[in-house]
């Protein structure tokens, strides 16, 4: 057993598009606990803090511009092994190259308008639930009575 924390963020374009609702839709089948969310503008520093790690790729302006464009709607989910297997859910960057029955397969229009973000690794998880959110608003999945008894990890 691997209970892992992840941030998953719905980008402006599938909070524009109504996508909000799905997102969560799959991430609860999915047995998936979710310990916090909102609905929030981001400012620069904020953005470029998440992307520091493609600061020298050469869209890295137009990607800071696109997620300060509009609302996204940020999410702390806890599962097994959540950071691997929700990448799968979310599907390739290109939605070229995203499989059919992933988010971006299904709803992605291009590689820079791709719908969700989620963490690819532990140490970038921790980093961007905390760029995002303060520890102590987040819930806990070993709550009494939180989550339901059959997705209790
Ligand atoms: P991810 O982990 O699959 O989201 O992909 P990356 O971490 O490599 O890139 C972060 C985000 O940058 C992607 O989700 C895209 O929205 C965006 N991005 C990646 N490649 C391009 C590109 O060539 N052009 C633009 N405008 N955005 C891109
Ligand atoms: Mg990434």
């Amino acid at each position: 057993m691997t209970i892992q924390r992840t941030f998953i963020m719905v980008k402006p374009d599938g909070v524009k598009r109504g996508l909000i609702g799905e997102i969560i839709n799959r991430f609860e089948q999915k047995g998936f606990t979710l310990l916090n969310a909102e609905l929030m503008n981001v400012d620069r520093q904020k953005a470029e803090y998440h992307y520091m790690e493609l600061k020298e790729k050469p869209f890295f302006e137009e990607l800071v511009d696109f997620i300060t464009s509009g609302p996204v709607f940020a999410m702390v989910w806890e599962g097994e092994s959540i950071i691997e297997v929700s990448r799968i859910m979310i599907g390739k960057t290109s939605p070229l190259e995203a499989m059919p029955g992933t988010i971006r397969g299904d709803f992605a229009f291009s590689k820079a308008e791709n719908v969700i973000h989620g963490s690819d690794s532990l140490l970038s998880a921790e980093r961007e639930i905390a760029n995002f959110f303060d520890p102590l608003s987040i819930c806990s999945a070993r709550d009494k009575d939180y989550p339901f008894d059959e997705r209790k990890s």
